[in-house]
């Protein structure tokens, strides 16, 4: 028990410090670094510790999602209308996703992109679909083609 060897005082002197041990303590031995319960090999956290974290992740990145939707005109694909937000994704109007994607990264940091930039000109809401089927048709959705 390596974490007891070490005199009260010193632990109590800094609430951080007492943290960082424990946590190093437990990721060294395996254990959950919120609650210290055994963990799968290769996981710092349980299941139900990273599913908290998880959701909490989730739930940020989904406000952030919808703030960015809503400054381009609504949670609603701009092509066909889909509402479903987890379908839909911030488009680049006149292409240009891979180099900016590299240069900015994809998902959460690009939201956080443009929000930074105060939401500039030449992107939209797009579906996956719509997305998609801009990029196989030369850049307009099959959906506008005319039948
Ligand atoms: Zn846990
Ligand atoms: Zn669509
Ligand atoms: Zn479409």
């Amino acid at each position: 028990m390596d974490e007891l060897a070490a005199p009260l005082t010193q632990i109590m002197k800094s609430r951080a410090v007492e943290q960082k041990t424990r946590y190093t303590n437990r990721k060294e031995n395996g254990l959950c670094i919120r609650c210290g319960k055994p963990i799968v090999q290769g996981l710092s956290q349980c299941d139900p510790c990273r599913t908290v974290r998880n959701k909490y992740h989730i739930k940020l990145n989904q406000q952030l999602k919808q703030d960015v939707f809503r400054a381009y005109g609504g949670e609603k694909c701009s092509c066909c209308g889909e509402t479903e937000i987890s379908f839909l994704a911030i488009d680049h109007i006149n292409g240009g996703g891979e180099q900016q994607r590299k240069k900015i990264g994809g998902g959460t940091a690009f939201y956080r992109w443009l929000k930074r930039n105060k939401y500039p000109v030449g992107f939209q809401v797009l579906c996956h679909n719509c997305n998609h089927g801009k990029h196989i048709n030369g850049g307009i959705c099959p959906h506008k083609r005319p039948r």
